[in-house]
């Protein structure tokens, strides 16, 4: 094997330092196995589905346990390696996740809660261009209401040749990426027991 000036300088500059404190007596064992768990200490990961495109790749969400809910506690969003989409890799879109809650300052240089973050429904009435912010109560029972209407509306029982379809087809459903597959079936049925015959996904692969 060929060797070139600067690996055997490497090598034997690594090798020399390490006899060096073996000689003075320290067992450095010890000393890395704590290191790596003073870096993992607290650390909390959480598994999870990116939510922006229908790829579906797995992440892995790392929080500091015990970090207060209403303050900054994310570390750092990877690439799931156990997940069999991904294997571990991730867009700078699913990389950057923890965005969409805390950010870095860059007048501070600290880390803090995203002030874009949306945490309430926002609502614009037909016709105007305001938003307006709306607790969830409200949200719920506008679209149940607006819901209900359409379909006693728009519902066809037989069609115009006296045919039953059973349909409305003034509703349709349109799924996204952060739907899992367990969430779009009940969707999915929810939408056929009403009628719907517009029934839409963002599917994963
Ligand atoms: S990490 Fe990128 S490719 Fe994967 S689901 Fe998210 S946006 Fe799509």
């Amino acid at each position: 094997m060929k060797v070139t000036r600067r690996q055997f300088l490497k090598v034997t500059g690594a090798t020399v330092a390490s006899f060096a404190v073996i000689d003075l007596g320290f067992d450095m064992t010890a000393t890395a196995s704590e290191v790596q768990g003073m870096r993992t200490k607290g650390v909390k990961p959480l598994p999870t589905i990116c939510p922006f495109c229908g790829a579906g790749c797995g992440l892995v969400v790392f929080s500091k346990e015990g970090a207060p809910a209403d303050g900054p506690q994310l570390l750092s969003v990877q690439g799931d390696p156990d997940n069999p989409i991904n294997r571990g890799g991730a867009c700078s879109k699913g990389s950057a996740l923890m965005n969409i809650r805390e950010i870095y300052s860059p007048e501070t240089g600290e880390q803090e809660i995203n002030p874009e973050r949306r945490t309430k429904p926002l609502f614009r009435e037909g016709g105007t261009t305001k938003w307006v912010e709306k607790d969830w109560d409200w949200m719920f029972e506008e679209i149940a209401n607006r819901f209900k209407q359409t379909r006693d509306e728009y519902f066809e029982h037989k069609d115009e040749n006296g045919i039953i379809v059973n349909r409305c087809e003034a509703l349709a459903s349109m799924g996204g990426a952060a739907l899992d597959n367990e969430e779009l079936q009940l969707i999915a049925k929810l939408s056929r027991a009403l009628g719907m015959t517009y029934i839409e996904h963002q599917a994963r692969i």
